[in-house]
């Protein structure tokens, strides 16, 4: 029988790839996504149980049903920009039903957890690169949000010995290689879908937020780790989880700062395609740069990104993008019919 891990947020874009890297693995993924952001197309390495964590006695009975020996924690609301506007619902979702997930976890013995937590947790500092003894002070509620949860999981480790795992991803990009599962936001708000689509043709031109900041071109500078290498960590952190304690909070990047206008460039070469841009004005909240320091990563987790390069990371978007385009239209047809 396949050992089996609950995934929470299992429909979403960094869950569903990770769903695919534990089925690869040899676990079976069971997805617990109340489909708010996710999608059920997503879901297709073992089952898909419906529900929110703030649920308790749904979450209680598919724990107990499923028998998971560990969880996969990715449900969470995570744009930045909205948890300005409505931090009731990120104060909610994200540290309410945490700590949910956690209670329930004790109840049913579930003593392991690899939780999905952001560079946001750091705010803006001005030393680059950001390792993980940089200070935390994050900037937004989704950021504050995600390091409340890192707190919970460590008390909860030293109170009631839950084992657990926060690693800290920078932006994640890219596409299944194999394009069984990839990017789709709605909104979507994210630089690379959105340079896509105007090479694409659906969309006029991207705008660029900020052509004066302290960056060597004046464009914000990120550091992109492809989807798959960040869900390849997780398994990596699972597997570490069950041969030690809890672990410290861990950096996913790559280590490279690629800036706006470098990603608009790349974009144009991979795809062959014109790519129109607007200049418009700093993106409020929007730190300059930030970069991994993703060393210990590769010492902890013995993690080596196999796609680091911004080229690769586009090129998989760039053909999850048409395939995806692909789909969309050959459903309206069907729905037309
Ligand atoms: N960005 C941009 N135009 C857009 C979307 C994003 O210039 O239409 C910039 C944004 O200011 C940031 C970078 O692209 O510097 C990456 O933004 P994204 O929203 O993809 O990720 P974030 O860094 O906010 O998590």
């Amino acid at each position: 029988m396949s050992r089996v891990v609950l995934v929470t947020g299992g429909a979403g874009y960094v869950g569903s790839n990770a769903c695919k890297a534990l089925a690869d693995a040899g676990y079976l993924p069971v997805t617990y996504d109340s489909l708010a952001m996710g999608h059920e197309w997503a879901v297709r390495w073992g089952p898909l149980e419906r529900g929110d964590i703030r649920d308790e006695a749904r979450l209680g009975d598919v724990m107990r049903r499923h028998r998971p020996e560990a969880v996969l924690h990715f449900a969470a609301s995570a744009y930045v920009g909205e948890s300005v506007v409505h931090p009731a619902e990120y104060y909610s979702n994200n540290i309410a039903g945490s700590l949910n997930l956690l209670n329930m976890m004790r109840r049913e013995h579930v003593d392991r957890i690899v939780f999905s937590s952001t560079c946001a947790v750091y705010g803006a500092p001005e030393a680059m690169p950001i390792s993980e003894g940089t200070p935390t002070d994050p900037i937004n509620p989704y950021g504050a949000t995600k390091r409340m949860v890192e707190r919970m999981l460590a008390d909860f480790g030293h109170a009631y010995g839950i084992r657990s795992m926060s690693l800290r991803y920078f932006n994640a990009a890219g596409a299944d290689p194999s394009l069984e599962v990839g990017e789709d936001h709605d909104p979507e708000t994210h630089l690379i879908p959105i340079v896509l689509d105007v090479a694409a043709g659906t969309r006029p031109f991207v705008t660029v937020y900020g052509t004066d900041h302290p960056t060597p071109d004046g464009t914000c500078v990120r550091d992109y780790t492809h989807v798959s290498d960040l869900a390849s960590a997780h398994v990596l952190a699972l597997e570490r989880l069950s041969e030690s304690g809890a672990r410290p909070a861990i950096n996913l990047g790559t280590g490279n700062g690629v800036s706006v206008a470098e990603v608009i460039e790349s974009a144009r070469a991979v795809t062959g395609r014109p790519i129109a841009t607007v200049a418009g004005p700093r993106r409020p909240g929007d730190p300059p740069t930030l970069v991994a320091d993703a060393r210990l990563a590769a010492r902890e987790l013995g993690w080596r990104p196999a796609h680091p390069s911004i080229e690769a990371i586009i090129s998989t978007a760039w053909a999850w993008h048409q395939a995806r385009s692909v789909g969309t239209a050959q459903r309206r047809r069907a729905a037309a019919v």
